[in-house]
């Protein structure tokens, strides 16, 4: 058995060394160079939960993800995979604060409950809840690096024998009976299965999903007495706060929903912070239920930014996390691809046997990305699976 694996983003790259690891002849084809700003797994940082708020499926995922994160890190050195606990804050039957502990009952994960003085006492930056709200501390959440991540998995798999083809963009894949022609401009290669990993072009690939690419932007901002032109911008009347307050292992990952619409997610700094000078900022962005969804084309992806890139971040957090600066110091485009249930779309092609998609990531992918990738490996061989995968299966929209 050979295969191909087009794409080698979070789920690709993943799927590569999941099929490396098992001696399979594997060749994975990326249209740029790894690890690349131009995709959707860029920005140093994604938030990782195991009680997922978007499907109570969804936690054994994160689970196994963890399990190969840890797995990853063994092999590359790195740290792929940072738990700190996450604070998610909300009225008690908003989706973040009813989801995470569905999700968390379902699962037997234990959560803690913060009352109002105790969320003062440990996370003052997160202080300031309405009345009515309560908080929740999730101890499983913490970051992964995705950069890092998708390095690591392809080194990996490079070194246990996997042929890796960068800067060359697949222009077409042909399955027939005797296996699939993946073409390029420079060649053309004969695999028994392919696996789609194409994030936002994937959406051009397989029109029978309504797959949509969003541009969606990632914003950094620091405290206020650390703007990039050094000056304070404290009001007189508040204290400048201590950088290190929005470090990471102070200010861990947050999620808070302020309303039915409205929900914001950050973190802290990650790495010292030694002070002001260093740029200590924290990554905030809108939950995507407060966003636009105007379908884009990847090819076009604007890439200048705009006032609206932040505008609706920095009120969140104006409300949300006193003491940031309003005017982001860092805007850098992204994109999701969302799928019309906000759930991946991992599995076999209903229209072609030798074909495996892996896409559709909604958003919220690449938490699970080593475990995508063991799932796409494990269609690809016709090996069952280790987890419920029936709620991301691609023939659910045939
Ligand atoms: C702002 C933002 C915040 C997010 N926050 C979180 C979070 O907190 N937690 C979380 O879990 N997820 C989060 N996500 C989502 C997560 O980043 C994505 O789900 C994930 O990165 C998607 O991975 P992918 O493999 O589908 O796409 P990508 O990583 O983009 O990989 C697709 C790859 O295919 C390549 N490719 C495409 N077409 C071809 C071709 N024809 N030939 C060769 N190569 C090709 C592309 O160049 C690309 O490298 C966030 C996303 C954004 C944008």
């Amino acid at each position: 058995m050979n295969v191909a694996v087009v794409g080698l983003g979070a789920m690709g790259a993943n799927a590569l060394w999941r099929l490396a690891e098992r001696g399979v002849s594997v060749v994975g084809f990326e249209q740029f160079t790894l690890a690349h700003p131009l995709g959707s797994s860029h920005g140093a940082t994604r938030l990782f939960r195991e009680a997922c708020l978007e499907h109570p499926d969804l936690t054994p995922i994160a689970q196994l993800a963890k399990t190969l994160y840890r797995e990853l890190e063994e092999h590359s050195g790195e740290e792929l995979l940072r738990i700190t606990g996450g604070v998610m804050m909300g009225a008690p039957d908003s989706d973040v604060i009813a989801g995470t502990r569905a999700a968390a009952s379902a699962h037997g994960l234990a959560l803690t409950d913060l009352s109002h003085a105790e969320l003062a006492e440990r996370y003052p930056q997160l202080a300031g809840l309405a009345e009515t709200d309560v908080a929740v501390l999730d101890p499983g959440a913490g970051v992964a690096f995705p950069e890092p991540t998708i390095r690591a998995a392809v080194d990996r798999a490079r070194s246990l024998g996997a042929a890796v083809v960068e800067n060359t963009r697949v222009l077409a894949v042909e399955p027939g009976d005797d296996g699939v022609i993946v073409r390029t401009a420079t060649g053309e290669w004969l695999a028994d299965r392919v696996i789609l990993a194409q994030g936002a072009w994937l959406a051009a690939e397989l029109p029978w999903i309504e797959l949509q690419p969003i541009r969606t932007p990632m914003t950094w901002f620091g405290p206020r007495a650390t703007a990039a032109d050094g000056a304070s911008h404290a009001p007189s009347d508040v204290a400048a706060p201590d950088a290190t307050e929005f470090a990471l292992e102070r200010l861990p990952v947050f999620v808070r929903q302020l309303s039915e619409s409205e929900v914001l997610w950050g973190h802290g700094t990650v790495g010292a912070v030694a002070g002001p000078e260093k740029g200590a900022l924290i990554k905030a962005g809108v939950g995507d239920i407060w966003q636009e969804r105007v379908r884009i084309d990847p090819e076009q992806l604007d890439r200048g930014v705009t006032p609206a890139d932040w505008r609706q971040v920095s009120a969140l957090l104006a409300k949300a996390v006193p003491g940031i600066e309003s005017l982001p110091a860092r805007v850098d485009p992204c994109m999701v691809t969302i799928s019309p249930d906000d759930q991946f779309v991992v599995g076999r092609s209903p229209r072609h046997p030798r074909v495996i998609v892996g896409g559709g990531d909604s958003g919220h992918a690449f938490k699970h990305a080593p475990a995508l990738g063991e799932i796409l490996a494990r269609f690809a061989l016709d090996e069952p699976q280790l987890v419920d995968t029936a709620f991301i299966d691609p023939a659910r929209f045939a």
